[in-house]
């Protein structure tokens, strides 16, 4: 999942992207909202972001390992709970 697969959002978007930027990743995030809003979404597409050694500035590049194995779920960093 990546960024520009998901509509509107994109004040949260940018605010998750500067973290990255500014080397500021928290250890946890909650994503918060009504069930269908995209929270889930999100999230994996932040995880990806951070995860892609190939990321620009707007976005995880989606075709590197890490970036296949997220959009597979399959990336061994990525969990549900
Ligand atoms: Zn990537």
């Amino acid at each position: 999942m990546q960024f520009k697969d998901i509509q509107g959002h994109t004040h949260t978007k940018n605010l998750l992207i500067q973290t990255v930027k500014e080397n500021r990743i928290s250890h946890a995030q909650l994503f918060l909202g009504p069930e269908g809003c995209g929270k889930l979404a999100l999230a994996i597409a932040y995880a990806q972001y951070i995860a892609c050694p190939n990321r620009t500035e707007t976005d995880s590049c989606g075709v590197c390992p890490q970036c296949q194995k997220y959009q597979k779920l399959v990336h061994p960093d990525l969990h549900f709970v």
